[in-house]
């Protein structure tokens, strides 16, 4: 069995020591909302909650799963009264507006509070951070009534919701979707398709779920353009909001999945179901990728959550487990073994783990902070600014959370050996359960071909110009320290070489663009190193002099990171700088 710990002392070194969270928001939020007693208390009752109400039911939640009864989905023991915890302890409206009943929090907050949830119980995320999401696509596209008919019954958490995107004949290319909707004399519209995939499409966790669907309207145009955002309720409400006739939306098919059990999985058939429409005819995709990329935030966090719960287990597994002797001469003599911790492979392994939680764990509240700053900050250059970087960096943590978590994942079991493989240890469940994230939210060949297509770009590059800066910056406050200086010249050079390779990929994208596909992911990847490295930059920077154990450790970690992770930088960058003949030359059938 997993016994996740949430890493109370990391969370509050990085809010406090190394993003100095409240001083940068200021001028963000009330200061009474700023002060570090406040953050420190959310965090640790957000950390019992999770310890106490998900992690225990994590393990029926996989094993017994979401079961489908005529049309009804019921979720695995435990699951109701967790989400109850939730919704009466305004987990839900964390981080969102008071005016909606939120209690208009940090998102660095909730981004820790997601993170903890998805290591303790990942399919239990989404019946949280799906209404979450879909209360802010409804308060930013939405007209009055429906903010306060829907999205405050969201952030309370009275009602959850979903988000219907993908058909049968439509994933990845959302131009494809073909769910029609018809308007109808009173102003409402009736949907007729279906829907696959939906995550939380039905569940007994509360009394009515809101669909937000993409569908098209009678002569919009074809492809992406012609899609307009509709608001589809489980139960049709009165205008007290008091669930009253069934909507004529149903579940007609429980996935049966690899991992993820317990987040319900549907098929939905919409048949001729009541909708309303969200923002402007035809400008729907716009408004879901609101929800879309919370989302995306959301599924990076899977992958972060998850190899934090397998770091600590196989970190205790390695301490305890004792096979073979140290390559340098038994350890414990006394012993008929070592521990499997002296062995450098197993280290690899670890350090390689923590080398992504810790600095993920950076990035992320990093990222959090960013939004709200985008969203609220008084001055206008740095709003855009953080808007710039969030735009930039979203597909990039999207993929690289979501890929190095499932490897941490993969790591752990390794470090278990076939005790991993065999299903008590619970890692197993971990390797299950987070390989989802690479393929929800836009596969993450997709998050490539965003970041290179149209990110890297954008208003003439001015975010990929503030992202650089960040960096330099970064290499700068370290370049003097004799403690830092050796990461932050190994930083230098790979921005430099990440800089030449995005101007000779920008060219040759100019010139064909098969080349943007065939660079995509290792490019990515190229970048995602570098925005890893500025993480550690900091990390170190912040742990140098300290007597903890814990910043020695980052210490460590560090240099693990600059010497044995960084140089891949190279490697991608070879790759992702080859011809493309060399993956499109060889004929279709030949394959
Ligand atoms: C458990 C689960 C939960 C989900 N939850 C939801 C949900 O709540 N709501 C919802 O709407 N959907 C949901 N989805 C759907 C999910 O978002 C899609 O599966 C995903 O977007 C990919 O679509 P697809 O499966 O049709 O794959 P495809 O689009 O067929 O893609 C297959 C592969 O081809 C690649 N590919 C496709 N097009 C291109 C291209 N142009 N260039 C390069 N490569 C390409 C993709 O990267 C991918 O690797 C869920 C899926 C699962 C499995």
């Amino acid at each position: 069995m997993l016994n996740y710990r949430a890493p109370l002392a990391d969370y509050r070194f990085l809010l406090h020591d190394v993003l100095a969270a409240p001083a940068a928001l200021a001028g963000c939020f009330d200061d009474d909302l700023l002060s570090p007693d406040l953050f420190d208390s959310v965090v640790e009752e957000a950390a019992k909650l999770c310890e106490s109400a998900l992690l225990p039911i994590n393990r029926d939640g996989d094993e017994i799963g979401c079961t489908l009864s005529g049309d009804v989905v019921t979720t695995p023991p435990g699951f109701r009264d967790a989400y109850d915890l939730f919704r009466q302890g305004g987990w839900i409206g964390l981080a969102a507006d008071p005016d909606l009943g939120g209690q208009g929090l940090p998102f660095c907050l909730n981004a820790v509070l997601q993170d903890m949830m998805m290591a303790a119980n990942l399919s239990f995320g989404d019946y949280v951070g799906l209404p979450q999401a879909a209360a802010k696509t409804i308060a930013a596209h939405g007209d009055d009534h429906q903010r306060q008919l829907y999205a405050t019954r969201l952030i309370s958490g009275e009602w959850c919701a979903t988000m219907c995107m993908t058909e049968p004949q439509c994933g990845t290319d959302l131009g494809l979707i073909s769910m029609a909707a018809k308007p109808q004399s009173d102003g409402s519209y009736r949907l007729a398709g279906s829907k696959i995939f939906i995550s939380a499409g039905d569940h007994d966790l509360t009394p009515n779920i809101v669909h937000l669907v993409l569908a098209r309207l009678p002569d919009a145009p074809a492809g992406t353009r012609g899609l307009s955002l509709f608001l589809c309720p489980k139960f049709m409400p009165d205008e007290h909001g008091a669930p009253g006739d069934r909507n004529a939306v149903q579940v007609v098919r429980l996935e049966r999945k690899m991992g993820y059990h317990a987040t319900s999985t549907c098929e939905m058939l919409f048949d001729d179901a009541t909708a309303w429409l969200v923002g402007e005819p035809n400008r729907g995709l716009a408004a879901m990728f609101t929800m879309v990329n919370v989302a995306r935030m959301l599924v990076a966090l899977q992958g972060l959550g998850t190899a934090e719960a397998a770091y600590q287990a196989a970190a205790a597994y390695a301490r305890d487990r004792r096979q073979g002797r140290s390559l340098a001469g038994p350890v414990d003599p006394a012993a008929k073994a070592d521990p499997l911790i002296v062995h450098p492979d197993v280290r690899r392994m670890l350090l390689s783990m923590r080398s992504f939680t810790e600095a993920g764990r950076l990035i992320a509240l990093w990222y959090a902070i960013e939004l709200d700053i985008a969203e609220r900050h008084p001055d206008d250059a740095r709003r855009t600014r953080a808007s710039d970087l969030i735009g930039l960096l979203t597909p990039v943590i999207k993929a690289s959370f979501s890929d190095l978590g499932y490897a941490a994942c993969n790591d752990g079991m390794q470090i278990f050996g076939g005790h991993g493989y065999i299903r008590d240890t619970g890692v197993e469940q971990l390797v299950r359960d987070s390989r989802i994230a690479q393929i929800q939210e836009g596969a993450n060949g997709i998050q490539a071909l965003d970041l290179i297509g149209r990110k890297l770009g954008g208003n003439g590059g001015r975010a990929w110009q503030a992202f650089i800066a960040m960096v330099r910056d970064e290499i700068a406050a370290c370049g003097n320290a004799p403690e830092t200086a050796d990461f932050a010249n190994r930083l230098a050079a790979a921005l430099d070489r990440l800089e030449r390779a995005t101007g000779a990929l920008q060219q040759r994208v100019t010139a064909d663009p098969v080349a943007m596909g065939a660079a995509g992911v290792d490019y990515q990847r190229a970048f995602a190193l570098v925005l890893f490295g500025w993480a550690w930059l900091q990390l170190a920077r912040h742990s140098v002099g300290s007597d903890q154990p814990q910043r020695a450790a980052s210490l460590h970690v560090a240099r693990y990171f600059f010497e044995r992770e960084l140089p891949r930088i190279d490697a991608c960058l070879a790759i992702a700088d080859a011809p493309a003949g060399g993956l499109m030359d060889m004929p279709d059938d030949l394959f």
